[in-house]
C-alpha cells in the first residue's frame, strides 16, 4: 500500500508511523519536518495534557464529539509513551501539562521523526503538493516538476497561523477542488486588538478577573494589557470562543469578580471615609492596579481632581457598577502571523471520526489543524494532530472495505 502523507508537522509525522505495513512518503514544502513544533510551547512543546477525557474535551472549542473517537483510541497516556518509546523523557507539570524533560520542542520533533522512520517512512522536503487527482481507486499527486501515484492520501497541512512555520493555508485551495467544504479559517488563541487605546497601561497584568461576552461563558483568570488591547490567559481564551464573531463585538470585564455590586459599593464607602479631603484619583489605589486607575476614572466621568467627601450616593454606585463591568469593544486581533492556532478548517461532518478517512473521497484521510477543531491552551491542540495523525494512519494502512 503506497500512501502519501501532504504535510510532516506532528499530524504527519504521527500518520506516517502508525501507517503499519504500508510504504508511506511524508512531502513537506518547506525545508524542515516539524518547523512549528519548534516554536511550539515557547520552544518546549506542551505536547499533552494528561487529563481524563472528559476534561479533555471541555477544553476543545469546536466540534469536540467529532474527536471522541480518536482521543478514546489515542490518549494522553499514549502520547506520553510514544515519546518516551522513541528517546523523549517527558514530565508533567502545573495544569497536567506535559513536556519534553529536556525542555527542547527538539526533543518531540526528533521523537515523532524516529517514530515514522521506524515505520519505513520517506521524507522528502521541498515537495509543494499543488494538486490530488484521484483516479481509479487511487490518487495521482502533483508536485511542481513531478507528479506520482498513491492508493491513499493523508491530508496533514496545518492551519494559518504562524505561516512562516509553512501553514500557509495553501492545501485549503486543493482540498477544496476535491469537493471539501472548508470552514472559513479564523485566528484563535490570539491577542485582541480594542477600539480603547490602554496603551499607556501596557504591560500591566489583571489578575483573577473576570471576561464577559454575550453568548460566552465568562472566563476567569489573569489578562495583560498590550499596546494594542489585551491579551494573557483569558483573553486568549475569550479570542478562542470568539473566532468566529464579527467584528466590533462588546467584551466586559470584571476587575472584583469576589464582590456583588452592592459588597463593592460598601468597600468604596468605607475606603473613601478614609480619605476625604484627597482627591478622588488618589482614592483608588488599595482597590485598583495604579496603572489602571486613570482608565477607571475617565470612564466614570467624575472629574479625576474633584474631592472624595463631594462624591454623591448614586456616583459612588456607578462607580462600583463600572469596576464590576468596564466595557471594552474588540475591534480586531494579531491575525494568523501570531495566532497560536487556526479556529476553521475542512468541515468535520465530510469525515468520519472514526476513521479520518472523507466521506466524500474514499481514500483520502485528514488530521491535525486542517481540521475543523481547534482548543484552548494546555496542550490540547498538539494532542489532537497527534491523535487524528495516528487514527488517520492506521485506518489509512488497512486493506480497502476495513476502514468504514
Ligand atoms: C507559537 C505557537 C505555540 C504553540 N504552543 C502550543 C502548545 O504549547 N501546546 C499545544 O498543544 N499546541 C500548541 N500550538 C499549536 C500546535 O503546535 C499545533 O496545533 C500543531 O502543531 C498542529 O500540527 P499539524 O501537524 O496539524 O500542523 P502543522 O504543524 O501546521 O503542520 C503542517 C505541515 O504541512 C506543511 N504543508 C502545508 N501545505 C503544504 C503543501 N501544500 N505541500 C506540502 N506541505 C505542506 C507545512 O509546511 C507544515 O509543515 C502552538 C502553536 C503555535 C503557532
Amino acid at each position: 500500500m503506497k500512501i502519501a502523507v501532504i504535510g510532516g508537522g506532528a499530524a504527519g509525522l504521527t500518520a506516517a508511523g502508525s501507517a503499519k505495513g504500508a510504504k508511506p512518503i511524508i512531502f513537506e514544502h518547506t525545508d524542515k519536518i516539524g518547523k512549528k513544533i519548534y516554536i511550539t510551547g515557547k520552544g518546549r512543546c506542551n505536547f499533552t495534557n494528561v487529563c481524563d477525557s472528559q476534561t479533555f474535551l471541555q477544553n476543545v472549542v469546536t466540534n469536540a464529539p467529532f474527536l471522541r473517537s480518536a482521543l478514546s483510541c489515542f490518549t494522553p497516556d499514549d502520547a506520553v509513551a510514544l515519546l518516551n518509546a522513541n528517546g523523549c523523557k517527558t514530565k508533567v507539570e502545573r495544569g497536567r501539562r506535559a513536556f519534553p524533560r529536556s525542555d527542547k520542542a527538539s526533543d518531540v520533533t526528533k521523537a515523532l521523526h524516529r517514530y515514522a522512520e521506524s515505520n519505513g517512512a520517506e521524507i522528502r522536503l521541498y515537495h509543494d503538493i499543488k494538486e490530488i487527482v484521484p483516479n481509479n481507486g487511487g490518487f495521482t499527486v502533483k508536485y511542481i516538476g513531478g507528479e506520482e501515484s498513491f492508493d491513499r492520501v493523508i491530508m496533514c497541512t496545518g492551519g494559518m497561523s504562524y505561516p512562516v512555520t509553512g501553514s500557509d493555508g495553501s492545501a485549503f485551495a486543493l482540498i477544496k477542488k476535491l469537493g471539501h467544504t472548508v470552514v472559513s479559517p479564523s485566528p484563535s488563541l490570539v491577542e485582541l486588538y480594542t477600539q480603547e487605546d490602554l496603551s499607556a497601561a501596557e504591560g500591566l497584568t489583571l489578575k483573577n478577573v473576570t471576561l464577559r461576552a454575550d453568548g460566552i461563558k465568562p472566563v476567569f483568570g489573569d489578562m495583560m494589557i498590550t499596546d494594542n488591547g489585551i491579551s494573557g490567559p483569558i483573553a486568549l481564551t475569550l479570542s478562542a470562543y470568539a473566532a468566529r464573531r464579527a467584528c466590533p463585538y462588546r467584551v466586559h470585564m470584571d476587575l472584583k469578580p469576589a464582590m456583588t455590586v452592592g459588597e463593592l459599593d460598601d468597600r468604596l464607602l468605607r475606603d473613601f471615609g478614609l480619605v476625604l479631603n484627597k482627591q478622588v484619583k488618589n482614592a483608588l489605589d488599595a482597590l485598583l492596579p495604579k496603572a489602571f486607575i486613570p482608565f477607571v476614572l475617565k470612564t466614570w466621568g467624575v472629574q479625576s481632581s474633584r474631592q472624595v467627601n463631594s462624591v454623591t450616593k448614586n456616583e459612588r454606585r456607578s462607580l462600583a457598577e463600572l469596576i464590576k463591568s468596564f466595557a471594552l469593544t474588540i475591534v480586531g486581533n494579531a491575525g494568523f502571523d501570531h495566532a497560536v492556532v487556526t479556529s476553521g478548517g475542512v468541515d468535520v461532518k465530510q469525515v468520519n471520526p472514526k476513521t479520518m478517512e472523507s466521506r466524500l473521497v474514499r481514500g483520502l484521510y485528514f488530521a491535525g489543524e486542517v481540521l475543523d477543531v481547534d482548543a484552548l491552551t494546555g496542550g490540547y491542540n498538539f494532542h489532537i494532530a497527534l491523535a487524528t495523525g495516528y487514527a488517520a494512519g492506521t485506518f489509512a494502512a488497512k486493506e480497502q472495505g476495513q476502514n468504514i
